[in-house]
């Protein structure tokens, strides 16, 4: 059993707007809360250029900027926030036992908030072009292509989404999938076909992104034909999936078919006294502001566990 004064409260696993938001509500309820946010503290939202759909903010605001917003709000109230990188958790209660850059932790609750990570293609013009055009947030991202023309990759639910959303800004979008049937709601496939300003590309992959500094367009393979074809677009959204960062929890807390950690109502996930809270247990939303709301939810319920188990 750790000592008394080594014996945190809370343990958060993650530094992203949920496991932040949960330390901000751990230590302002009086317990002792440390983030484990790994050396990228922020998680996804540092690799956005603007946000402005976080209240708060009546200016476009960057990832980086909100995110460090959050990281010192934590901080001022008490929270520790350390860059380790946590290599194992050890869900036999009590405490449970966090690893950490070589070290062991102890808490009595655990919030895990390790996010997901959107698939990318694995092209190397992608990599070059990301905040340059390519995106994997329409959401985030679509605003800055008024009157563009733009296209996203994938077939499913958040492909149709994605480029639905789009037509709100861009004068053209292009649904570019692998296969020749969406894997699309059917409601969805609906309303994308019966929208003139989407155009579905069946049977193709992306092969290049293509610009000098941004992007100006994208080479499509055929694969079925093998041939190549161009599309002037100013904006890829690669809507191929997201995968939750479960890696540490396999086997040890209950995860659904996909990967995301399966939680009630109050966030409690399958072990007592563990909850989840953001992206990892988020199939549908992925938006940092439900990330913060669940990751305030996740660190009322510990705090009433705490409470209860006095
Ligand atoms: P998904 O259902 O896994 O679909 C991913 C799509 O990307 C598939 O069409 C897949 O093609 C394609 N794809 C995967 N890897 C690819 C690659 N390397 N190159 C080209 N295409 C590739 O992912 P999702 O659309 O993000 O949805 C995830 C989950 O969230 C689903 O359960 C979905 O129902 C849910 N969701 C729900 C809503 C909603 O209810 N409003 C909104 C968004 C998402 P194949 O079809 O050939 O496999």
């Amino acid at each position: 059993m750790a000592e008394e004064k080594d014996l945190l409260d809370i343990a958060v696993i993650g530094g992203g707007p949920a496991g932040l938001t949960a330390a901000i509500y751990g230590v302002r309820g009086g317990f002792s809360t440390a983030v484990f946010g790994g050396p990228a503290t922020g998680g996804q939202l540092l690799q956005t250029m603007e946000i402005e759909n976080f209240p708060g903010f009546p200016n476009p605001t960057s990832g980086f900027d909100l995110m460090t917003k959050m990281i010192n709000q934590a901080k001022r109230l008490g929270a520790k926030v350390l860059s380790e990188q946590v290599s194992e958790i050890a869900f036999v209660c009590c405490p449970f036992k966090i690893t950490a850059g070589g070290k062991e932790y102890f808490s009595k609750t655990v919030i895990l908030a390790t996010g997901a990570e959107a698939k990318w293609l694995n092209l190397p013009s992608e990599q070059k072009f990301m905040g340059k055009g390519v995106s994997v947030c329409a959401t985030c991202d679509g605003f800055f292509y008024k009157e563009k023309e733009v296209c996203v990759i994938g077939g499913g639910d958040t492909a149709a989404e994605d480029s639905l959303f789009l037509t709100k800004f861009a004068k053209k979008i292009y649904l570019v999938h692998r296969r020749d049937q969406l894997r699309a709601a059917f409601i969805l496939q609906e309303k994308l076909r019966s929208n003139p300003k989407i155009e579905i590309i069946y049977d193709h992959v992306p092969a290049n992104i293509l610009g000098e500094g941004k992007v100006s367009g994208i080479e499509l393979k055929n694969v079925k034909s093998g041939e190549t074809r161009k599309l002037d677009v100013s904006g890829v959204f690669v809507a191929i999936g997201h995968t939750p960062n479960t890696a540490l929890l396999k086997d040890k807390v209950h995860l659904d078919d996909q990967g995301y950690v399966l939680v009630s109502p109050k966030f409690e996930t399958s072990v007592p006294g563990v909850y989840a809270a953001g992206d990892v247990c988020d199939q549908i939303y992925k938006q940092a502001i439900v990330a913060a709301g669940s990751g305030c939810m996740a660190a009322m319920n510990a705090i009433k566990y705490l409470e209860m188990k006095g």
